[in-house]
């Protein structure tokens, strides 16, 4: 995991947590691309590296991103930030308020099919999947 705070990542995002992707038919498990994600969800939580330099957005949502034509998730889930651009609004670990589960134990991603466009970019084994592993020990 890089020491400096990874501007694009924190606008980035998290995985595609893909909680609710299949885990079979991945393949071998030993295989970055054949990790289960719903066995993870360590790209649902803010870096690290990102939180201790007062960076706590970590899921930019998308302007066209569905998850924005609902008022409830809006209320539930999403915070502006200065510039009132929209985040996923994350707990006081920096998770993000959507997950259920414990991260690296069984997870889920609560608004799976509202979830915004960053979380549906990142694959399993790709840079930001596996440097989120890496910050939560996985
Ligand atoms: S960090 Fe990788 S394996 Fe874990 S949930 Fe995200 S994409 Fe899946
Ligand atoms: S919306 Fe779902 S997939 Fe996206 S960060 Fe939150 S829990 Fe993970």
């Amino acid at each position: 995991m890089p020491s400096p705070p990874d501007p694009a990542a924190s606008s980035l995002a998290p995985a595609s947590p893909a909680p609710e992707a299949p885990a079979e038919g991945r393949g071998d498990q030993d295989s970055p691309a054949s990790w289960d994600c719903q066995a993870c969800g360590a790209c649902c939580r803010n870096l690290d590296v990102n939180q201790a330099s007062g960076v706590r957005y970590w899921v930019e949502i998308a302007a066209a991103d569905k998850i924005l034509t609902r008022q409830d998730l809006v209320r539930k889930l999403v915070t502006y930030d200065r510039a009132r651009v929209p985040h996923l609004r994350m707990t006081h670990d920096g998770t993000c308020e959507a997950l259920r589960g414990t991260i690296g134990g069984r997870v889920t991603c609560s608004i799976y099919h509202q979830r915004p466009s960053p979380c549906r970019r990142v694959m399993p084994g790709d840079d930001t999947c596996v440097r989120s592993r890496a910050a939560c020990g996985l």
